[in-house]
C-alpha cells in the first residue's frame, strides 16, 4: 500500500471523514478485542481512535513486534529482545526453550551465511537498521514472513544520495546469502528495490527499544555503565502502533517492560471517538528541538496544540 506523501500519514489535521475501517490484530493480553480503531482519515491521515473511554493509566493493548534485532552493545536475547546482563554483547543468546525454538527457521537461515562483511560494514558505519533488514530478509526466506509485510506502513521520503549508500549494504546482503547457496527462487524477492522500500519504511517506524522492567542486576549495572553505552536493548518494527500519529502533548505512550513486546498505555482519560496519539520524540525538548527532530527524523512539521502556542 503506497502512501503518497510522508506528511499526509503521520500528522493529521482535522475536520475529518472516516472513509476506511480496518482492525488489526494485537497480542492477546485481554480476550477482548483492543478498544481503538485505525481509520484512514480524509486529509490522507491514517489515525488510531478510541472506541470507547480509556482510563489514565490503562493498558490500551500490547503488540509484537513485525520484526526486531537486539543492538550490538548490549546482551538481549537474539528473540525477544529480553535484557540477559549475565551475557556477552554479540554473542547470539536467547532467555528462554520458547525462544530458542520461535527463532530457529530464520536463525537457521542466518547461520547457513557468512555475515563478517555485511556486519563489518554496518558497525564501521554505525547502520543499525539494516540489522532489520537481514533479520527479515531471513524470516522470508524460512517462511517465517511475508516479503510485503512491512508494505503496509509509510515510508520515508529518501534523498539519491541515501539510496546510493543503501546500494552497497544491498550488494553485502544478497552476497552472503547467494555465497551460502541459498536456492535462486528462495531470495528472488531480495531485489535492490525490495532492500530500498523496506529500509525506507524501518528508517521512520522503527522504535528504539528501552526496557522498563527489567533484573536488578541489570539495572544495576546500567546505572553504573558509561553515559555513552546504549542503553537501548535493540530496534524493532511494528504494525499497529505505528499507526499512532505524533503529539508533543499526547495522550497514550508505548511501554517495554521485559522485552521487545510493546504496551500502549493512556497517559490520560480519553474519551470514546478521541484520536490517541504518541510522542515520536523526547517530550521535554523545547519547541525548536522538537520542530527540528520531526522535521529532520520524520519529515513533518508539528502543528499540535503545543506547537501552535509555541510551548
Ligand atoms: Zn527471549
Ligand atoms: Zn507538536
Amino acid at each position: 500500500m503506497a502512501v503518497p506523501s510522508l506528511f499526509s500519514r503521520r500528522f493529521f489535521r482535522k475536520p475529518f471523514t472516516l472513509f476506511f475501517y480496518s482492525s488489526f490484530s494485537t497480542t492477546a493480553a485481554t480476550s477482548s478485542p483492543p478498544p481503538i480503531h485505525v481509520a484512514l482519515t480524509e486529509s490522507v491521515g491514517r489515525a488510531v481512535f478510541a472506541t470507547r473511554p480509556i482510563g489514565s493509566g490503562d493498558l490500551i493493548h500490547t503488540a509484537t513486534p513485525a520484526v526486531c534485532h537486539p543492538s550490538s552493545t548490549r546482551a538481549a536475547c537474539y528473540s525477544c529482545l529480553a535484557a540477559l546482563p549475565h551475557s556477552q554483547p554479540h554473542t547470539v543468546t536467547f532467555c528462554s526453550q520458547l525462544c530458542r525454538q520461535r527463532s530457529k527457521g530464520y536463525f537457521d537461515v542466518e547461520m547457513k551465511a557468512n555475515w563478517v562483511a555485511f556486519d563489518d560494514y554496518c558497525r564501521t558505519h554505525g547502520l543499525k537498521y539494516p540489522l532489520l533488514v537481514k533479520r527479515l530478509a531471513c524470516m522470508v526466506i524460512s517462511g517465517d514472513a511475508s516479503s510485503d509485510t512491512l508494505d503496509i506502513l509509510q515510508p520515508a521520503n529518501l534523498i539519491p544520495e541515501t539510496v546510493l549508500e543503501m546500494e552497497e549494504e544491498f550488494v553485502l546482503l544478497r552476497n552472503a546469502f547467494t555465497k551460502a547457496l541459498i536456492a535462486d527462487e528462495h531470495i528472488a524477492f531480495l531485489t535492490k528495490q525490495w532492500y530500498i522500500n523496506v529500509l525506507a519504511r524501518i528508517r521512520i517506524n522503527a522504535f528504539r527499544i528501552e526496557l522498563a522492567g527489567g533484573l536488578y542486576e541489570d539495572l544495576l549495572a546500567s546505572a553504573v555503565a558509561s553515559v555513552e553505552a546504549e542503553a537501548a536493548v535493540g530496534n524493532a518494527v511494528y504494525i499497529l502502533p505505528s499507526f499512532y500519529n505524533h503529539d508533543c502533548d499526547p495522550n497514550a505512550h508505548i511501554i517495554w517492560i521485559n522485552n521487545a513486546d510493546a504496551k500502549l498505555k493512556a497517559l490520560r482519560d480519553i474519551d470514546e471517538g478521541e484520536e490517541l496519539r504518541i510522542c515520536y520524540i523526547d517530550a521535554s525538548l523545547d519547541h525548536d528541538a522538537r520542530r527540528e527532530l520531526l522535521l529532520r527524523g520524520f519529515g513533518f512539521q508539528c502543528n499540535c496544540s503545543r506547537c501552535l502556542h509555541g510551548d
